[in-house]
């Protein structure tokens, strides 16, 4: 039976309809599907972490090809339907909980405790609603130690922003985490018939590689230039900085440090590149 015959066949057997409440959006074309799994290079020597499953539908191709399956769904709905629909395999876990109270690492070391067996690449894979994208995307490449690599949904317009070029209004505080974290790229884009119900936006895959690349002194610091600098993105860097209070400097020791680095005081901050920024906060 194809993914989508399944789905309304779930739906019905479970008399449910998709929660709008937890951006219920289920993906039903297996072109896709497969291509996700493609994209996201899964092999048995693999922890896959999948958020969001909902009825099954990604992690019907993904329980296939991992070594061993976290499954991570907020709607208690969506427990027995995923229990029913995979009975069949012993490779997985399902927890049910939001994955921003989540800690993975965690749940990564009690896993690996209790099937006796360590993975040394750790992927996440997710479609999920795009009102929770850029927390999940910050957690994910902040927070969690283990995770290589993400393959994962999102709106079109995000992916966009993940992979902006300077000088753009697409450029920001976004564009600069993911690049400072991961290389990233646009696998391809997805249209809205792809889903049931559909969404109102076209959505893109997109895969985040995570990589240091960079050499910053000190993270914290870093982070908050960032955030400061875009707090007011039409002003001039300066005056930003300045009036988000950032590191607690004064403008004269703005200006002394943007005059010793050579970075024209009129600036704004999307005509900075991720190396611009790492000096200043290196240089501070
Ligand atoms: N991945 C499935 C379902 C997509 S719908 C598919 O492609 O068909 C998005 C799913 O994310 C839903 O099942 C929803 O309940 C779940 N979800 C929403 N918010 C979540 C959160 N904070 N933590 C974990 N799962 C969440």
């Amino acid at each position: 039976m194809n993914t989508l015959n399944k789905t309304k066949s779930i739906l019905k057997k479970f008399n449910i309809k998709a929660n709008k409440r937890f951006g219920q959006n289920f993906l039903v074309d297996d072109n896709i599907l497969d291509n996700i799994t493609n994209v996201s290079n899964i092999t048995k020597n693999d922890f896959v972490i999948e958020i969001g499953p909902g009825l099954g539908n990604l992690t019907n191709y993904i329980l296939e090809n991992a070594g061993y399956v976290l499954l991570i769904e907020i709607d208690e709905k969506m427990i027995d339907i995923l229990n029913d629909r995979f009975n069949g395999y012993n490779n997985y876990t399902l927890i049910n909980n939001d994955i921003l109270k989540i800690n993975i690492d965690d749940q990564i070391a009690i896993i690996e405790d209790k099937i006796n067996r360590k993975f040394n690449s750790v992927k996440v894979v997710a479609n999920l609603p795009y009102y929770i994208t850029t927390p999940i995307i910050f957690k994910l490449l902040q927070d969690e130690n283990r995770i290589d690599k993400i393959t994962i949904m999102v709106q079109k317009e995000v992916a966009e922003r993940m992979i902006a070029k300077s000088n753009t209004k697409d450029y920001g505080i976004l564009t600069l985490m993911v690049k400072y974290l991961s290389d990233a790229k646009i696998e391809f884009l997805v249209p809205k018939e792809a889903f049931i119900p559909s969404p109102n936006v076209t959505s893109a895959v997109i895969t985040l590689e995570k990589k240091k690349k960079y050499v910053v002194n000190n993270e914290k610091m870093f982070f908050d230039l960032i955030h400061c600098s875009f707090a007011q993105r039409r002003k001039t860097m300066i005056n930003s900085l300045f009036s988000t209070k950032f590191n607690n400097l004064d403008k004269q020791s703005i200006n002394y440090l943007f005059d010793k680095l050579d970075i024209n005081k009129n600036t704004r901050a999307e005509q900075l590149e991720i190396e611009d920024f790492i000096q200043i906060a290196n240089n501070i």
